[in-house]
């Protein structure tokens, strides 16, 4: 028996004689023996769903109080599996006594006369349902399944329009993507052409612009060669008389190293003169002070001149008076 089966039909049966189970296989948490038996690490055993809802709120072991992980968890082995699959069980619905736990899922599904089952036209639409004991007086009234090839075909025809209807909605919803992306394309192609549509006109524009500025750059181009063929006169004007200038320059150098050459034989004739100035200065000094010898000389002189014309006078007036007195 699968562990789902197991746990979907547990709360279709109740047990005989749970009193004679062996204690070693009643869950200590549910008191009931063990529904899909798991091992925890410190080998204690726990029903799957009891110990799983335990971890999850307390994160440990229900027993040792370890911390504990639903995937430490390990299926209990076969011989446990086997003991509860011989506890004796009776089916609630249909009250039958002595079924063996292990095989109850197959008694739900193939023996029990209350199980709810479908009718076996279910296939071909009959809705229905009701308890197994019931399935053979439905079969006696059924109104399905006399109408099987019928239905059987209409069923057929049915999936038939709906795979083609299924087909055509395919195309259409390709068709409509075309049709989206056609769109699609001529926005984008209504865009690009608005847009070159612009960029002809600016284009447009730039060209004119840069005409008027050509036309702007010539009329420029034609006053500053006027300009410069008028300045280049000037620089040959220039130019001339920069000549002319050097000429000048030239022979105003050339007569300032004459005048030069001059003045140096003329400094080094005044030099020489001044030299003999000072010779003649010597000289005249000298002869100054012979001057001053000969002027105090010449005083003496003339002192001894006054002096003796004094003398000469005195002897004049005694010849005199002397001639006066011979000749009286
Ligand atoms: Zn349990
Ligand atoms: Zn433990
Ligand atoms: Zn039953
Ligand atoms: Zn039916």
């Amino acid at each position: 028996m699968s562990v789902h089966e197991e746990k979907t039909v547990k709360a279709m049966y109740e047990y005989m004689d749970i009193a004679s189970v062996d204690a070693e296989l009643i869950c200590k948490i549910c008191h009931s023996p063990f529904t899909e038996p798991q091992y925890t690490p410190c080998e204690e055993t726990f029903c799957l769903e009891c110990i799983t809802k335990w971890i999850e709120t307390q994160n440990s072991c229900y027993t040792c109080q370890e911390s504990l992980s639903v995937n430490a968890l390990t299926q209990a082995n076969r011989t446990i599996r086997n003991m509860l699959d011989r506890i004796r069980v009776k089916c609630i619905a249909c009250e039958q006594t002595e079924l063996r736990r292990g095989t109850f899922a197959d008694h739900v599904e193939k023996v029990c006369p209350k199980t709810i089952v479908f009718c076996s036209s279910a296939d071909i639409k009959c809705p229905w349902a009701g308890q197994r004991v019931e399935l053979d007086q439905h079969l006696l009234n059924c109104r399905f399944e006399p109408m099987r090839p019928g239905i059987t075909q209409f069923i057929t025809e049915n999936k038939q329009l709906k795979e083609q209807v299924s087909q055509l909605i395919t195309q259409i919803t390709e068709q409509q993507d075309e049709i989206r992306q056609l769109k699609e394309q001529v926005n984008q192609h209504r865009t690009e052409i608005t847009e070159h549509q612009n960029e002809n006109q600016q284009l447009k524009d730039q060209i004119n612009q840069q005409t008027t500025q050509i036309i702007e750059t010539e009329n420029r181009i034609r006053q500053l060669t006027e300009q410069v063929n008028q300045q280049r006169t000037q620089i040959k004007g220039h130019q001339d008389e920069n000549q002319q200038l050097k000429n000048q320059i030239n022979q105003q150098t050339t007569q300032i190293s004459e005048k030069q050459n001059q003045i140096r034989q003329l400094t080094e004739q005044m030099n020489q003169q001044r030299t003999q100035i000072k010779g003649h200065q010597d000289e005249n000094q000298q002869i100054k002070e012979q001057i001053v010898q000969l002027k105090t000389q010449i005083n003496t002189c003339q002192r001894e001149n006054q002096k003796l014309n004094a003398s000469l006078t005195k002897e004049d007036s005694r010849i005199i008076s002397i001639n006066t007195q011979l000749r009286e």
